[in-house]
């Protein structure tokens, strides 16, 4: 399970990251050459090799970093690195990371990140609606939990709840499903989402506006019917099936998919929504 950070923590680091950037005009820098959901690839600006640094183990931020001091591992030289991505939400950097497995030809690795992408796209669209942008949870003034409430104690709290709850407490409908959101595997986190967005599969959402095609129709189609979850076990399970090129072309059209209904459904971090007032 994941929880939000404390707010007030990345804000703190938002600014000390500031604070660095000023006093370290005159230092060599060097800008991030690739940006991945794990790692980071930069070339030092003294040695000119190349770096890898994992943002768990090494910069010790899951946030996208505005600029740092690095420590070049060959060289031990201290540069700025700058130039990190960042994106809307985690689904996003699984999208993102895809060109580059495909370039590499790492075609199984592939397989993973779109299927994670799927999962965590998703999820997080159930979390939105039902939490982030839920009107239950905000006031009349459109804050969540109330003004100067809203810490990621509270949030976390709605958060684990929703996670222990049973389908049939979600649901509502006089379904007799017993399991867990948390336990939920692909084929049962799909047949939520299905369910939830059936309204916005069968209407026109406002965000239709910001899309250059009605893809709607189409767009949910490929998800309800999509394998990328059982091609993913076949190459995990005991077979260790070993994908092809054309296992991955074949699922072009749920990679666009998925960045189709991103916009449609808004579908974004939760600190992006929990940090604005949104009026019922
Ligand atoms: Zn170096």
């Amino acid at each position: 399970m994941q929880f939000i950070n404390s707010m007030d923590l990345q804000m703190k680091k938002l600014k000390q990251s500031k604070k660095n950037n000023v006093n370290n005009i005159k230092k060599l820098s060097s800008r991030i050459k690739e940006a991945t959901y794990e790692n980071i690839f930069v070339d030092c600006p003294y040695c000119h090799k190349e770096c890898i640094f994992n943002r768990v183990s090494d910069l010790h931020t899951i946030m996208p970093i505005s600029g740092k001091d690095l420590k070049c591992e060959y060289c031990k030289n201290i540069f700025w690195a700058l130039s990190d991505r960042a994106t809307s939400a985690k689904y996003r950097w699984f999208l993102d990371d895809l060109p580059l497995l495909k370039r590499d030809k790492r075609y199984g690795l592939y397989i993973f990140a779109l299927c994670q992408a799927c999962e965590t796209f998703m999820h997080q669209a159930i979390i939105n609606k039902l939490i982030d942008t839920n009107p239950v949870y905000r006031d009349s003034e459109g804050y969540f939990c109330g003004k100067n409430k809203a810490g990621a104690d509270a949030y976390n709290e709605i958060y684990e709840e929703f996670c222990n709850k049973k389908f049939n407490e979600i649901i509502n409908n006089g379904s007799k499903d017993k399991t867990q959101y948390k336990k939920a595997t692909f084929d049962k986190l799909r047949e939520l989402f299905l369910h939830i967005f059936d309204d916005a599969r069968k209407s026109k959402l406002p965000t239709l506006k910001k899309l250059k095609e009605d893809k709607g129709a189409k767009c949910f189609c490929v998800i309800e019917k999509t394998d990328i979850n059982q091609t993913r076990n076949n190459i995990v399970h005991k077979d260790a099936y070993r994908p092809s090129f054309c296992d991955v072309q074949k699922y072009d059209e749920l990679v666009s998919c998925l960045y189709w209904l991103g916009v449609y459904l808004d579908v974004k971090d939760n600190i992006f929504y929990l940090n604005k007032r949104i009026n019922a």
